[in-house]
């Protein structure tokens, strides 16, 4: 006998794509002090340790140069 089990995890299963529950958030690491540094889509891409603007990705290791963005 095989036992199957419905696990409902997400009662409410609606694919809500216009409302993401978490921020979307990148995780780069400093080309300068190789910090790791969990950025969000709409922030200004720079280490929160020392403030390099080179940062890298660690899925893709290549260099992701964003140029300084003033609001
Ligand atoms: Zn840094």
């Amino acid at each position: 006998m095989s036992q199957q089990r419905y696990s409902q995890q997400n009662p409410n299963s609606m694919p809500n794509r216009d409302q993401p529950k978490a921020p979307e958030q990148i995780e780069y690491i400093c080309g300068d002090c190789g910090a790791k540094t969990a950025l969000k889509a709409n922030e200004a891409i720079r280490c929160k340790e020392c403030g390099h603007r080179v940062l890298y990705k660690p899925r893709t290791h290549r260099i992701v140069r964003i140029y300084p963005l003033e609001n």
